[in-house]
């Protein structure tokens, strides 16, 4: 036998009898009824139901998976049958992993890694993915020779916004060279134990389940879809043990390329599995083997940027200087002049610096754009990028927007030598890159003077937005002549699309219609297409024979009636990263609208995960549907079933999201005052009954409805 399907081989078996003996004394301690399962998912231990489709509850179902798991190890002299074997591994990894959790315990409280990946992060990364900010997932595994070498693989993957998850010592590694970690910086740790690297397969695997409606149990197709739709790849650092090695044949089964930095000499399998020792070439030989490309921005600023910053967290301690709205004059305005008005790339401070010695300052960013293609509409679009660039810079936190933000900058940004003209070089630079199509000319002016700032505010920034506001008001599905289709989702969801109008944005909340539009007009090739609004065959419905066709295509047929405005009939189908559900409550003939941060029960009988995974993978489910939280406020919301009147329950922080949009549609669609109050929050009951009584109590409108089914 080659030396490494012994070492395949002599893993699996090693975790096989780790496994049973594991759950044998499980069961004898707590007993074959008591519960095992992760937090916060609705796929149970999700390899096992991804692969086999047994659903996993407590821990006598466990005697018949180490029977599966045991069937996989055939002991075969062949490669295929030894990857079986690394699966086999997985499953093993999978059980001991669930047995640390059972009786409700968690085992992660108190450790660096995180333990199980809930559902909610999974579709959380949904757009990323797609949009392609995060290129790539990275497992990293074990414990390297020198720990700066780890540390430079793992900040150059976040530096290119791959997600990285550790497992290992590696761990402690990066943390000793001042590696950021956390879902938004893109570098998670998971945990010590190399088991724990089951908890980066079950991402893959739910990936699967979410996005790609795969019927469980259907094991070719899981792999497939792995291989071809999940772009991730593993390094190993350190020497190679039978259990690392097995799990890395696991890896490759699933199409995850392995690189290891241990020569393996003759035992190497070409894109498969690799040896690179020397570690300034990981990274690039990593990339290469999962064909991920990434796009670089050279930008002259002195500290990095890239998308895995977005999320970094400057504290008050740590911070240079601040432009805060709630002390001094702010706002941020892009605006459309003539191609004569203005100089391409000319970059103004007017002001103190941030160098000036103080701690706070006014700013107001202001951004004239020129193009034969430009349109008003656009400003807002671009403006709205100001708070991902802004972010992107390692050191620079921006929250909010428009006359409404805050700013800070890291000390160590500012030692480093950022200044105010850095900011003007990344919106040029930005702007001219994704805006290209549209803008021929960009000049930027920041203006930290107070005064001028103040001026810029009152006379042409609130102007701006207000009207831009009231544009948006007018702006109704009545009123324009074509909706679009968007289908960036396809690269998880093949066989979604998402209709997006004027009165009814993109489900994952970040595709708006003039989104849509811009997104058209930069790229008429591109992910979304105009559908001319043709054909109306049913008005209450929102059914167009122009939109059936236009998604049937999109979607390869897969969709052949659409409508814009039902839950209930051929409701538009949802590929998974969805903000919110919302989905019938029975007992009430109501709706239920659930966003994917809500942990707890509904009156449904289910929570969020248990919701949204009755939908997704451009599956239609009639009574469930994905979508985005200002869709909520609507008049289109559910309106073939009679509206925002029939929402009885939301999750607190949601209603009071929402409250003031959607009081103000409730009472200009019916008159009602403060709507919000009559609709039923965790807070106050989480069961039917408690529902009911709640809104008979408050007179919910929707006791009056005709029943729904
Ligand atoms: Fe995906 Fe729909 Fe959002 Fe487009 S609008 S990114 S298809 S969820
Ligand atoms: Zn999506």
């Amino acid at each position: 036998m080659s030396a490494l399907t012994d070492l395949i081989y002599a893993g699996s078996n090693a975790v096989a009898g780790l496994t049973e003996g594991a759950v044998n004394d499980a069961i004898a301690k707590y007993g074959e009824e008591t519960k095992v399962a992760y937090p916060d998912t609705a796929y149970f231990l999700p390899t096992i139901y991804a692969a086999t489709g047994v659903k996993v509850a407590k821990l006598g179902d466990l005697t018949a998976c180490v029977g599966v798991l045991k069937s996989l190890i055939s002991g075969k002299e062949d490669l295929g049958e030894a990857l079986n074997a690394g699966l086999a591994t997985a499953v093993g990894a999978e059980i001991l992993e669930a047995l640390k959790y059972v009786n409700g315990a968690e085992p992660y409280a108190n450790e660096s890694g995180i333990g199980f990946v809930p559902d909610p992060v999974i579709r959380s990364l949904g757009v990323p993915l797609v949009t392609g900010d995060i290129p790539g997932v990275a497992v990293v595994l074990g414990k390297a020779d020198s720990a700066a070498d780890v540390a430079a693989v793992v900040k150059d993957y976040q530096s290119k916004g791959i997600l990285t998850f550790l497992i290992g010592d590696c761990i402690e590694q990066a943390v000793e060279q001042g590696v950021k970690m956390g879902l938004e910086m893109r570098v998670v740790p998971l945990g010590h134990e190399v088991t724990s690297v089951i908890y980066a397969v079950q991402v893959a695997v739910r990936a699967a389940l979410i996005f790609g409606s795969l019927q469980p149990g259907d094991l070719a197709g899981l792999l497939k879809y792995t291989k071809e739709r999940v772009p991730a790849f593993v390094n190993t650092f350190g020497a190679l043990n039978e259990v690392v090695v097995s799990a890395g044949a696991g890896a490759i089964a699933l199409g995850f390329p392995v690189v290891v930095d241990v020569d393996l000499g003759e035992n190497q399998v070409p894109g498969a599995l690799e040896s690179v020792t020397d570690h300034t070439m990981t990274v690039k030989r990593s990339l290469e083997l999962r064909n991920i490309k990434i796009k670089v921005k050279e930008l002259p600023i002195p500290v990095a940027f890239a998308a895995a910053f977005e999320g970094e967290i400057v504290r008050k301690a740590d911070m240079q200087v601040e432009f805060y709205s709630g002390v001094n004059p702010t706002c941020e305005l892009v605006t459309m002049r003539e191609p004569g008005e203005i100089e391409d790339h000319k970059i103004t401070v007017d002001g103190p610096d941030i160098d000036s010695g103080d701690k706070e300052y006014a700013l107001a960013t202001y951004i004239e754009v020129a193009g034969a293609r430009m349109q008003k509409d656009f400003e807002s679009v671009i403006e709205r990028k100001i708070h991902a660039w802004f972010n992107y810079m390692e050191g620079v936190m921006h929250t909010g927007q428009r006359n409404q933000f805050r700013i800070r900058i890291s000390k160590e940004a500012y030692e480093k030598g950022l200044r105010m003209k850095d900011f003007g070089e990344v919106l040029y630079v930005m702007i001219m890159d994704e805006f290209d199509a549209v803008v021929d000319k960009c000049q930027i002016t920041l203006v930290t003077d107070r005064e001028k700032a103040q001026k810029i505010l009152e006379t042409e920034a609130m102007p701006a937005y207000n009207a831009r506001d009231d544009r948006l008001a007018s702006m109704t599905d009545e009123s324009v002549n074509e909706f679009y289709t968007c289908i960036l989702c396809q690269s998880f969801a093949p066989a979604h699309c998402c209709v997006v109008t004027p009165e009814r944005l993109g489900l994952c909340g970040a595709v708006s219609w003039l989104d849509a539009k811009a997104t058209y007009e930069l790229n008429p090739q591109g992910p979304s297409q105009p559908i001319p609004k043709e054909g109306l065959i049913d008005e209450r419905t929102g059914r167009y024979e122009k939109v059936n066709e236009m998604v049937a295509e999109a979607t390869h047929g897969a969709v052949e009636n659409v409508t814009l405005y039902s839950i209930l009939e051929d409701p538009m189908t949802s590929c998974g990263c969805f903000e919110c559900i919302c989905g019938i409550e029975p007992s009430s003939n109501g709706f239920i609208v659930v966003n994917r941060e809500f942990k707890g029960m509904t009156p449904a009988g289910m929570t969020f995960g248990e919701l949204a995974s009755m939908t997704g993978g451009g599956v239609q489910t009639p009574g469930f549907m994905g979508h985005g939280r200002h869709f909520i406020s609507s008049k289109k919301f559910a309106s073939a079933e009679g509206g925002i009147e029939r929402i009885v329950w939301m999750p607190k922080e949601l209603k009071d999201d929402v409250a003031a949009r959607l009081n103000k549609t409730a009472k200009e669609l019916y008159g009602i005052d403060n709507f919000t109050d009559l609709i039923a929050d965790e807070t106050i009951c989480e069961d039917p009954d408690g529902l009911m009584a709640f809104l008979q109590e408050k007179n919910h409108p929707v006791l009056k409805m005709e029943p729904l089914m």
